[in-house]
């Protein structure tokens, strides 16, 4: 498995795009789709028409706008050149009841030729390909579900908190997993009232012994700090601040990188 992150900041940040991750295992999956993480999609010489799955931990901005211009993109070119194939879009509940509307807005997707499914999904685990998903609900938001997802392929695990607080759902989530991308939206001196800081970052990966902490999700603020140092606090494994376009593999621990 391979996770490239297509996105570390927030919505608007000058040196970052907002949340995505482009996960690769026996097919490639996106998970989130913030302001700007397209053109980094684009960088990574990924086709992205070939991408058929989308995973979405909650609606916020910062999560998924970018959703938009993929998806006109891609009846343009299903219309003018060649179909691209199917689009599964995984979300929390309400997913069906958003984007059935904003399908809607698009004046040409009655005759894009490809179809597109929408999946809601909460806390059961459910496969893409030879890929397991397990959902998670987080503690984030009082208006919407948000969603954490662990990725197993291949004995290897990967977990994603999207937008979290320190919670046992988040532990649980990331479980002894080979490596966390953790919501890591303020330093431990500016600490945010629906997201973790540093020292929490380092705390669940204490307790949830993972192997590799991965901060992300930087608000400005959070890149005037050490952040890094301050999740060193409690988490003695390696940890990386991550930025845009960072590829992790997340292979046998000899591979890990
Ligand atoms: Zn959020
Ligand atoms: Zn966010």
């Amino acid at each position: 498995m391979q996770v490239t992150i297509l996105g570390s900041g927030t919505n608007l940040h000058p040196t970052r795009a907002a949340a995505g991750y482009l996960i690769q295992t026996d097919l490639p999956i996106v998970l989130d789709f913030g302001p700007r993480t397209l053109s980094n999609l684009l960088k990574t010489g990924l086709d992205r028409h070939t991408i058929q799955y989308l995973l979405f931990t909650h609606y916020h901005a910062d999560h998924f706008s970018d959703f938009l211009t993929f998806f006109f993109d891609a009846i343009c070119h299903s219309m003018f050149s060649d179909v691209r194939p199917a689009l599964t879009i995984f979300g929390p509940p309400g997913t069906k009841r958003l984007f059935r509307t904003m399908l809607r807005t698009f004046p040409n997707f009655k005759d894009a030729p490809f179809r597109v499914t929408l999946k809601e999904v909460h806390d059961q685990p459910f496969a893409i390909g030879q890929t397991q998903i397990t959902p998670l609900p987080m503690t984030h938001s009082d208006q919407q579900v948000c969603l954490g997802y662990r990725v197993e392929y291949q004995g290897r695990s990967a977990a994603f908190s999207g937008d979290a607080m320190v919670s046992p759902n988040l532990v649980s989530l990331c479980q002894d997993a080979d490596l966390a991308i953790l919501d890591c939206s303020f330093s431990s001196h500016a600490p945010g009232g629906s997201h973790m800081h540093a020292e929490d970052c380092g705390k669940v990966a204490k307790k949830a012994k993972i192997k590799k902490l991965i901060l992300s999700h930087f608000y400005e603020t959070a890149d005037r700090s050490n952040v890094v140092a301050q999740a060193r606090r409690h988490f003695s494994g390696p940890i990386i601040k991550g930025k845009d376009l960072l590829t992790l593999k997340v292979g046998r621990a000899s591979q890990m990188d």
